[in-house]
């Protein structure tokens, strides 16, 4: 049997209901009040504030409106922070490390707000995610972590042991997991095309297969040099994430672009879907090089992302991995056809943090390390608020500095090996428990 669907295809699942609509080219504009680079969760939001704001706005787009990140990721809308309380309170000191936590529990509560005070019909539901231990200890850590909350954020989170995981997930392999009940789901693209409307219905313009090649500081404000032309304007927003690249060097040396790849199935029988996702949560599990996975909105089929490895350009070859993965944690469904198989770039940087700020001038947001749908909205959102000088445009993470290594410029050589340790390093802990030994000790 294949292992593809005979109508699979190579782009996201969601773009079967919603893909990158090909935008007229209006006349070329050579002046802006503001330029956003990149069209994806963190341009669009920035760039509805700024038009909203009056403020003449041009987004330019490399490619698609939205064919980055924003309508290929797996639809799983989190707090986004990655280093624990404790890990941020040693580095920036305890107030700044719950001050960043709140922030995460902010854009999650924003978000949900914001796609019902603007109506965008995107699948959204406060479903709760299902994080599952790949070993006893994780699963000691995160019981231990919501008995003595760091912060807000794990309002009503709870453990399930093992013993009952069936209830939650349709696995044997993990070691329970922690429920956190205000997570949440949504259509990735149907979001991004709400967002596109708005941005187009405030006045926006928004110039795709345009991407800016350089720019330049000039008197009272930036010179954009595109291949349709130049543009001048007051104020420029970043918001290119995973696929940063020479046109802004200062932050391209900051971002570790790395793919993420995701795989639909077939449709399937609903007691499979329901033997699998009993209570419709998202769910992910605590491996350094994660899996997560969910049912599609309409619970037919399921959803199945990874880091397959660093570099695979080829959805063919990293399907048939995640499949493989996937059927180590639910052998039932052995015999599924892969329908969709896709990647996206995501961005991460050296301090596991996102980073929004202003520098030389240029305002920008970015690196989510590859869980961005709350936090690029949030902070796109914020940084527009920042060029409209409005008071509440502050975040917790201003002023922090966005970390590079020396030499580092943006081809990141050393992330093959870092994969290969994570995953070692996460199958070892997952034999340990299994009861075989650790294959390297
Ligand atoms: C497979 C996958 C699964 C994911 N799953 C999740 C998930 O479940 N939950 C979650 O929270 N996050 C997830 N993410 C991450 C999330 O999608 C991103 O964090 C978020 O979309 C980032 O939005 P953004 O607007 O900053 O970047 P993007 O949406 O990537 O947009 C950046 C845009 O900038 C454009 N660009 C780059 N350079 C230029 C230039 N010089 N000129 C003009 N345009 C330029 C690019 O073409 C691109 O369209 C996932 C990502 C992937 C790839």
């Amino acid at each position: 049997m294949t292992l593809f669907m005979p109508d699979y295809r190579e782009t996201p699942y969601w773009w079967d209901q919603a893909a990158p609509r090909d935008l007229p080219k209006s006349a070329f504009r050579q002046r802006a009040d503001v330029v956003v680079i990149g069209s994806g969760y963190t341009g669009l939001n920035a760039a509805l504030e700024t038009a909203r704001g009056g403020r003449e706005t041009l987004v330019l787009e490399a490619g698609d409106a939205g064919s980055g990140c924003s309508t290929r990721n797996g639809g799983q809308v989190s707090t986004s922070i990655k280093p624990t309380v404790t890990e941020l309170t040693r580095r920036h000191g305890q107030e700044r490390a719950r001050a960043i936590h709140d922030e995460g529990a902010a854009s999650l509560a924003w978000i949900g707000a914001f796609i019902g005070d603007e109506g965008i019909a995107c699948d959204f539901r406060v479903a709760g995610r299902y994080h599952a231990a790949h070993s006893p200890q994780h699963y000691e850590a995160l019981a231990r972590s919501i008995a003595t909350p760091e912060s807000g954020e794990d309002d009503g989170a709870h453990a399930v042991p093992r013993t009952e995981q069936l209830s939650e997930l349709g696995s044997d392999l993990y070691h329970g997991g922690v429920v956190y009940p205000r997570h949440a789901a949504l259509h990735p693209a149907k979001y991004h095309r709400g967002l596109l409307d708005r941005v187009l219905a405030a006045g926006a313009d928004i110039r795709a297969h345009c991407p800016a090649l350089k720019i330049d500081r000039q008197r009272g404000g930036y010179r954009i040099s595109t291949p349709d032309g130049t543009i001048e304007a007051r104020d420029v927003i970043v918001g290119t994430n995973g696929y940063t690249g020479r046109a802004t060097p200062w932050h391209r040396r900051r971002v570790i672009p790395i793919g993420s790849y995701m795989i639909a199935t077939e449709p399937l029988p609903p007691a499979l879907m329901d033997e699998i996702f009993p209570t419709d949560r998202v769910v992910s599990d605590t491996r350094k090089v994660v899996y997560y996975y969910r049912a599609s909105p309409d619970r037919t089929r399921v959803i199945f992302g990874g880091r397959v490895s660093s570099g695979e350009t080829d959805p063919r070859l990293s399907g048939p991995k995640l499949h493989t993965e996937m059927l180590r944690l639910f052998p039932q469904l052995s015999g599924t056809r892969i329908s969709h198989s896709w990647l996206g770039t995501v961005a991460y940087t050296f301090d596991d943090l996102m980073h929004t700020g202003v520098e030389d001038g240029i305002h920008y947001a970015m690196g989510y390390c590859g869980s961005g749908i709350a936090m690029a909205s949030y902070l796109g959102m914020r940084t527009g608020r920042r060029v409209l000088g409005l008071t509440d445009s502050g975040t917790a993470f201003d002023g922090l500095s966005f970390p590079t290594r020396p030499f580092y410029t943006g081809n990141p050589w050393f992330l093959p090996a870092a994969v290969a340790w994570y995953r070692w390093r996460d199958n070892r802990a997952m034999r340990r428990k299994a009861g075989c030994p650790p294959a390297h000790s």
